[in-house]
């Protein structure tokens, strides 16, 4: 209750502080946690040791995540519409329900002269990161997908999914034209870390962007029909007989964020936008892996912690944090814990899919007081816009 006190005194002397004249970002850091919902973030705040990067948002808001055709979204269509501002079809990827390709806040912001970057911990060619430079009418289209990313003119991507990129049907080396487009490839771990260039993209093995030494024993199936999310079958994945490549896979979504923000504030006048997605955390809402959950939700605040540092630094910098859905129905149970010998948080889900229940905003830096409210998913990306106009 201290805590809420806090946060909503510091909200109410930002807003009261706060005139028409507030500070614009150069940058913006968009950061997505797939299926993050209110049940995710609570089960980090409740085992949290610290104070963790949610309690030191100045502002906080929520958001609706319905797409155009139903209250549950999945990820491509809760994803286009945090990336393009349009709510689209279930099933859809950067394109309207008339299938006609939209503009995403990151092709606005390269418009506007910004440098733009993409770090996820899943593959580049997923929804999240698709809806920002992808137009198509299926998610499983990777490989058109992974075209239209050679396409997309993004300075800096580091993520996994090599096969979109190179074993192709069409036989085209995907890698060999980001080669001829001026791009630094990298398919190791260590050389994205040693990178100088600016303009490069990490393809990397699943086991170097996600820890998967803790092999779990659910199964990725979407029992009530809903999608099962390549997130969910890797959260589920046993990683027994896979080598280990990157000795610290659960610090690499923070480590792939201040490599790729080091080398995309260099000679960038305009500024940068750069979108993170954790994409881990659907699935193991999916999976109603309450364990799992907790680990992937440690690790997304390692990453948030790290950003909120970077905003710290350098204040023209706009970070916002949100979901594109909700995973699982995900709450807390209520149970019984003997006098003096507290147990540990019990997670109970209701689902194996996505809901539809709001999902928190998470704001901070110059013009985060704009992000307090309820928003429609689809409103996010343009006040976004009007703040870097
Ligand atoms: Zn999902």
């Amino acid at each position: 209750m201290k805590k809420i006190l806090l946060s909503t005194m510091a909200l109410v002397m930002l807003l009261s502080s706060c005139t028409s004249t507030c500070d614009k970002p150069t940058n913006v850091i968009y950061l997505i946690g797939d299926g993050m919902g209110f049940g995710a973030v609570t089960s980090l705040l409740l085992t949290a040791d610290e104070q963790t990067g949610f309690e030191m948002a100045p502002v906080i808001g929520l958001n609706e995540t319905c797409s155009a055709n139903n209250y549950v979204t999945d990820s491509p269509a809760g994803g286009t519409a945090l990336a393009t501002g349009t709510r689209t079809c279930n099933g859809f990827l950067g394109v309207g329900s008339d299938s006609v390709q939209l503009t995403s806040i990151l092709k606005k912001a390269q418009k506007m002269g910004k440098k733009t970057g993409i770090v996820v911990n899943t593959t580049l060619t997923e929804a999240t990161p698709g809806a920002f430079y992808a137009g198509v009418t299926s998610r499983k289209d990777s490989y058109t997908i992974a075209k239209q990313f050679t396409e997309s003119g993004v300075d800096i991507a580091i993520g996994a999914g090599l096969t979109a990129f190179i074993n192709r049907p069409d036989s085209v080396d995907m890698t060999a034209v980001l080669i001829d487009k001026g791009y630094d490839v990298y398919l190791d771990w260590k050389s994205v870390l040693n990178s100088q260039s600016e303009k490069f993209v990490g393809i990397l093995q699943m086991s170097d962007v996600h820890r998967r030494n803790k092999p779990s024993t659910k199964t990725a199936s979407a029992a009530d029909g809903a999608e099962v999310c390549l997130a969910a079958q890797l959260a589920a994945t046993d990683d027994t007989n896979d080598s280990i490549r990157f000795a610290e896979p659960d610090r690499y979504l923070e480590k792939a964020c201040i490599k790729t923000l080091e080398q995309l504030e260099k000679n960038a006048p305009k500024g940068f936008f750069l979108m993170v997605e954790s994409a881990i955390i659907d699935g193991y809402g999916h999976n109603n892996d309450a364990e799992g959950m907790v680990e992937e939700m440690q690790e997304f605040d390692r990453t948030l912690k790290a950003l909120v540092a970077y905003v710290n630094q350098h204040p023209n910098t706009l970070l916002v944090v949100t979901a594109d859905h909700e995973t699982g129905g995900t709450s807390v149970s209520y149970k019984s814990y003997p006098v003096n010998q507290p147990e540990g948080m019990q997670l109970s889900f209701s689902t194996k899919g996505h809901s539809g229940t709001v999902v928190p905003i998470f704001a901070y830096g110059a013009g985060a007081e704009n992000f307090a409210g309820i928003f429609q998913n689809k409103e996010i990306p343009g006040i976004i816009e009007e703040l870097i106009k």
